[in-house]
């Protein structure tokens, strides 16, 4: 007789789900649901939607090998509800159960969902992370300021990661003076391993194309693992050709190359083919051989164990109106051509076009390109979060909005960022060959041809003097804006306004 369900999500692909570990295999039965609900409430790229439906169809086989029984819901099964909820209460039906183990869901709408429904449905805490909600809420507590570089030495510790007893490997905590390195001549590593299609996965981009074909993004060529196994072939192939100079190049971007030397394997660990700390491991591992240097391994771990671990943190912590904020008061329409259509900013229109093709944009390209031009030009922070949350692979609301509402739009009003991450064009051209190819002039400050991030910058300053004078790190930048002569401003903001209209009236910029 069958006693629960045991609810496994499509981002909860693991052996080690608490929910699973909690269950039992002979009496218990697993429910995977394909539903239009979750594959639509923002226009996710078909991509993301096919790596997950095709990662849930192998992981439900693996199941059943091992010996699970496995209620599995087809997007286009007729009897299909099309919701999470709707589903589990045909499959409690057919069951006569109404007892649901499930682990907790990465975003506050399906936790509000599952703890809603007409059944008696047990949460367990999603134990793939390092720090429990707990644990994040008692380092917060008391601190004024909840800054990631001293959570992730916690984290170091707990861990034991790069650890010498209880000095930080080669003595320090951080490497990164060494690392972000402008843009190489020339890269070495080919890019991240791709995987051809099977059976199964060619079926699933079959049904994403007549599904959801017209959502923003390219569907094939599809090359993503969607098993456990290929996901650690990736992984592998990171660690050996691209991990010893991921540092060097972290923050650099080129135009002809997507991936230089970054891992791409955030999808792979959000939905669950991946372990955190076995990535982790596999790191240290390569630096303990000699294979990969400590400012390299030092700098990918502090993304993952720090930065991933510290915005799930936040985004628990600070409750279910966090994606809303708009600390700035932020409210302009997002433009078109983050849909794709023209426009005349090479960065933007490169990052965007790798965007549609890949589902991915590594980090620099998401924080100071196309976010650094949302949080310049003031675009509604929620349509820019619905935007990263429909556009990328990785994305799920527990990491995309904090990085997005939080270190990128500053609309949480600074609980992640101390100052805004807001640049001219110079960054962008110190760290890319995007200028040398683009209709607009970097070095140009005003007039025809001047790059819209130069006169953005300064328009950004001048609105928000009164939340942002006053911060110790910003104060070179508003003594060189006030030191320019007044003609200078008033043409600088008065281009950048006539700039923002054209934008509006959505006229090529
Ligand atoms: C505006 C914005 C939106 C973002 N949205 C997402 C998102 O929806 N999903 C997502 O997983 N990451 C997001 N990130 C973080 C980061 O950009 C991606 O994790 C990274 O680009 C993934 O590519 P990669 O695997 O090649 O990463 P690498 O550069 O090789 O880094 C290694 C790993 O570190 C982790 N990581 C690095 N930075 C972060 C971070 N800030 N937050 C969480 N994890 C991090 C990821 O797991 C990543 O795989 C966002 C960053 C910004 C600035
Ligand atoms: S000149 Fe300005 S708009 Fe053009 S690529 Fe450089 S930063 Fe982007």
């Amino acid at each position: 007789m069958v006693k629960r369900l045991v609810l496994i999500l499509g981002d909860q692909l693991s052996d080690n789900i608490a929910a699973l570990k909690a269950a039992d295999k002979d009496s218990d039965v697993v429910v995977m649901a394909e539903v239009m609900e979750e594959g639509s409430y923002v226009p996710h790229h078909p991509k993301k939607i096919a790596l997950i439906l095709a990662a849930m169809r192998k992981f439900a086989a693996h199941l059943r090998e091992d010996g699970w029984q496995v209620a599995y819901s087809e997007l286009d099964d007729t009897e299909n509800s099309q919701s999470i909820v709707g589903e589990l209460l045909r499959r409690a039906d057919q069951h006569g159960v109404a007892k649901v183990l499930a682990t907790e869901p990465g975003e506050f709408r399906l936790i509000e969902a599952l703890n809603n429904a007409p059944l008696d449905v047990e949460l367990c805490e999603d134990d793939r992370f390092v720090a429990s909600h707990a644990m994040f809420e008692s380092w917060a507590e008391g601190r004024k300021a909840l800054r990631m570089e001293y959570f992730y030495r916690e984290m170091r510790r707990k861990t034991d990661l790069l650890m010498e007893r209880n000095d930080p490997a080669g003595g320090k905590w951080n490497y990164d003076h060494e690392n972000r390195k402008p843009a190489p001549n020339e890269v070495t590593h080919s890019g991240p391993m791709q995987f051809t299609p099977d059976e199964t996965v060619e079926e699933v981009l079959d049904l994403v194309e007549a599904k959801f074909g017209n959502h923003f993004g390219q569907l094939r060529p599809f090359d993503f693992a969607t098993d456990q196994a290929q996901a650690q072939l990736a992984l592998a192939h990171f660690v050996k050709y691209a991990l010893p100079k991921f540092g060097d190049f972290q923050d650099a971007m080129l135009k002809d190359n997507r991936f230089l030397y970054h891992a791409v394997v955030s999808p792979y660990i959000n939905i669950g083919l991946l372990d955190p700390l076995e990535v982790c491991r596999a790191a240290e591992d390569a630096w303990r051989n000699g294979d990969a240097p400590i400012n390299a391994v030092e700098g990918f771990i502090r993304q993952i164990i720090g930065w991933r671990e510290y915005v799930r943190g936040i985004y628990f912590l600070e409750g279910s109106d966090y994606p809303q904020r708009n600390g700035l008061g932020h409210g302009r329409s997002l433009p078109d051509f983050y849909w794709g259509a023209e426009t005349k900013m090479l960065c933007i229109s490169k990052a965007v076009e790798q965007t549609e093709e890949e589902a991915y944009a590594h980090h620099i390209q998401r924080l100071m390109v196309t976010g650094n031009f949302a949080l310049l030009s003031g675009l509604d922070p929620q349509q820019v979060s619905e935007w990263y949350l429909a556009v990328y692979a990785d994305a799920f609301e527990w990491v995309e909005a904090p990085n997005v509402v939080g270190m990128s739009l500053f609309a949480d009003g600074g609980v992640i960022a101390s100052k805004p991450y807001v640049s001219s064009g110079a960054y962008i051209n110190r760290m890319s060959d995007y200028c040398k190819s683009c209709a607009y002039k970097v070095s140009q400050k005003t007039g025809e041809g001047a790059c819209p991030f130069n006169l953005l910058y300064w328009h950004f300053l001048d609105r928000h003097r009164d939340r942002f004078s006053n911060n110790a790190r910003m104060g070179n930048m508003y003594r060189t804006w006030d030191r320019m002569d007044e003609g200078r401003r008033e043409t600088v903001l008065s281009e950048a306004d006539a700039f923002l209209k054209r934008m509006e009236q959505g006229e090529l910029v």
